[in-house]
């Protein structure tokens, strides 16, 4: 038998099995295998009729499970994402199986309460949109192939009421469906709305599970006990048995990427699975990543438009406002705004549009700020050594004193954290009740959701923080959202930056006018002239995308090129910069002449981490899977000699820090 093994060495291993175990031993079982000098568990991926050239083979110890526990389209999943990520197959499942292998856990707690919620058997009446969108999903379902589909709409407009019914002609045609939802959206009032629909066949899988619940719900979806699983983005391995869709909501979301090995995206990995099971995939979001508007334009998903909302409100106004020359951080159109709205009793929530680590230098006067010539994004400003450095290709140059663009002798960095901000407000607006949420006051999920769930209460009248007050829930009092310095996340330096202020101000602009009251949204800039504002104040997602994709084929980003983000990282920063220059140099090698760029070595956006000095090199260009595998030995093998080194590699990087 052929076993995988996590070790990261990138083949399988043969074993011979004893005749004791004859039989007993198939793919998709554990087995405990020698390994050097100790034993090792691994999975079998494959069998033989005989050994692979002449060598003697050593034998399986033992075999852990009595059946299976990964079918064949399980495998054949990890066999793809083994070669798509580049990672050994043993790895790959290890990321894949559930942390804990005990068959003896119970079904987590929640699922008792399951029959507590009363069973909905009235449904809304689907708008004109929404049959459309059902109807299109029922056909591919019941002939039984394999379609993608995105629904589009803005929040309210009713997509989860689709993704319910389809779920609901999933089971009624006897299958079974996979929902998954980002992090942050974990939260009750997402799972009950499932459970109210669906029952106990619903399993929610979150984070707070022990490994034995985890295991547990992946064994009663194999059997075919569970039928619908909810869960974020390791749900997407659940073994459901007749998987007839996979619903993923707020599909831009970037938690849906894995950050360490093996780096996966599940809407990839999702992709893949629907294909390979003949499944629906139906992804949902107000603003697609554009990768997947462009394979909407493209045709390879069918986009499904919700326009209208359902539930009552309308898009709200949004004002920007110009701050250049200003030296305040609060414009007056925004605390006449914030008065207002607390005189009146309303609510407000204030967003600090900002990223962590990035500082860049920006003119006050004009609002310029330094691009790299080559990458198109804002360099970022090192105080060590007074530099500006782009983090993509390493292009650098000295601050500038005076403004290039207007000669003003007001060039500025930036950096103002939310504490100040806080205290600035309180001042201004006497007498309302402020609560600030950033990393620093949410330690922990709980104490999120604390923060919001005072506000819904209405035990605070403004909400200030980072992005995370952008993604709330609905909350009829909020008739302002106002948006500090939306250049802090303009400017910050990724190709995706637009993309994501885009994204974040329309998000916001949909927390307010979600009641009976009229909504406003007030945005403050540095540089109101830059593009996204225009798209912004009209909500036109479409204009904005169509002019992100034409600058993105220009440089050959996502989706027009494909990149992969090496990371070397090592306690010394001399290893570090040797590392990053050997792994250029063999991928120059490599990629002589093929068209392929290799940008770098430059330090990462987070310079140092855990103590570790970080250096990178991006790749950018359409590589096949042969190609990626070479690319990768040609790096390890470029570090290899050069002692306490370690080498990420990410394919299709989401976060480039
Ligand atoms: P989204 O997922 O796009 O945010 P929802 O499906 O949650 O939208 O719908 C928003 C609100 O409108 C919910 O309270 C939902 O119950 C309600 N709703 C959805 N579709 C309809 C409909 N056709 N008629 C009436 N109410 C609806
Ligand atoms: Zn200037
Ligand atoms: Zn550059």
């Amino acid at each position: 038998v052929d076993v995988a093994l996590p070790v990261p060495v990138d083949k399988v291993f043969t074993y011979k099995v004893p005749s004791g175990l004859a039989g007993r031993v198939v793919p998709g079982c554990r087995v405990l295998v020698p390994f050097g000098n100790r034993r090792m568990t691994g999975y079998v991926v494959g069998l033989r009729n005989k050994a692979p050239g002449r060598v003697r083979l050593k034998a399986v110890a033992a075999v852990v499970d009595d059946e299976p526990l990964l079918g064949k389209s399980l495998l054949d999943l990890a066999r793809w994402m083994s070669e798509y990520y580049v990672h050994p197959v043993g790895e790959v499942l290890r990321a894949i199986l559930p942390a804990s292998l005990k068959g003896k856990g119970r079904l987590p707690p929640e699922d008792e309460t399951a029959g507590k919620f009363p069973k909905e058997i009235e449904f809304p009446v689907l708008n004109r949109d929404q049959t459309i969108a059902l109807g299109a999903v029922t056909e591919a379902l019941s002939s039984r192939r394999f379609e993608r589909f995105l629904v589009h709409g803005v929040t309210g407009s009713g997509k989860t009421e689709v993704y319910l019914r389809c779920i609901g002609e999933v089971l009624r045609m006897g299958g079974s469906a996979l929902v998954l939802v980002p992090e942050i959206a974990l939260i009750p009032q997402t799972t009950t709305r499932f459970r109210r629909r669906f029952g106990r066949e619903v399993a929610v899988l979150h984070s707070r599970l022990t490994g034995a619940q985890r295991f547990s719900i992946w064994k009663g979806a194999a059997r075919g006990d569970i039928r619908v699983v909810i869960g974020a983005r390791s749900a997407v391995f659940v073994p459901l048995r007749g998987l007839g869709i996979i619903v993923v909501d707020e599909e831009q979301d970037a938690s849906f990427k894995q950050k360490e090995k093996p780096h996966y995206d599940a809407v990839a990995v999702a992709d893949f699975r629907a294909r390979s099971e003949r499944a629906v995939l139906l992804l949902g979001s107000a603003t697609p990543a554009l990768e997947t508007y462009e394979s909407s334009r493209k045709g390879d998903i069918r986009s499904l438009r919700l326009y209208s909302r359902p539930a009552a409100g309308r898009m709200p106004p949004v004002e920007i406002v110009d701050m250049r020359g200003k030296q305040e951080i609060f414009s007056e159109e925004l605390l006449d705004a914030v008065e207002a709205v607390i005189k009146k009793g309303e609510q407000a929530i204030i967003l600090l549009n900002r990223r962590g680590h990035a500082n860049y230098v920006q003119c006050r006067k004009c609002g310029w700020i330094e691009i790299c010539p080559n990458c198109s994004i804002s360099l970022t400003y090192h105080s060590r050594g007074l530099k500006l450095i782009c983090h993509y290709c390493g292009y650098e140059r000295r601050p500038p004193d005076f403004c290039p663009a207007c000669g003003a002798y007001k060039v500025i960095h930036r950096g103002v954290g939310t504490q100040r901000i806080e205290m600035e407000l309180g001042n201004l607006v006497v007498g309302a009740r402020l609560a600030r949420m950033d990393l620093d006051t949410t330690s922990g999920k709980r104490g999120h959701l604390e923060i919001l769930w005072k506000f819904s209460r209405g035990e605070t009248d403004i909400l200030l923080g980072t992005q995370m007050v952008a993604k709330g829930h609905h909350y009829p009092n909020v008739t302002l959202v106002g948006v500090l310095s939306a250049d802090w996340g303009l400017n910050f330096p990724d190709f995706r930056a637009a993309e994501r202020t885009f994204r974040l101000l329309s998000q916001a602009a949909g927390r307010t006018g979600r009641g009976e009251k009229e909504g406003r949204v007030i945005i403050q800039t540095y540089a109101p002239d830059h593009y996204i504002f225009a798209y912004l104040v009209n909500h036109d997602y479409e204009g904005f995308a169509k002019k992100e994709l034409a600058l993105r084929s220009e440089l050959r980003y996502p989706p027009s090129g494909r990149l992969t983000l090496f990371t070397v990282s090592s306690g010394s920063a001399e290893n570090a910069r040797r590392g990053g220059e050997e792994v250029r140099g063999k991928l120059d090698d490599l990629f002589a002449a093929k068209g392929i760029d290799v940008l770098g070595p430059t330090p990462a956006l987070i310079e140092r981490l855990r103590g570790k000095h970080r250096v990178q090199v991006l790749v950018k260009g359409n590589l096949d899977a042969g190609e990626k595998k070479k690319m990768v030995g040609a790096a390890r093998k470029a570090v290899s000699g050069l002692g306490r080194i370690d080498l990420q590699w990410d394919v299709d990087p989401v976060d480039l820090s």
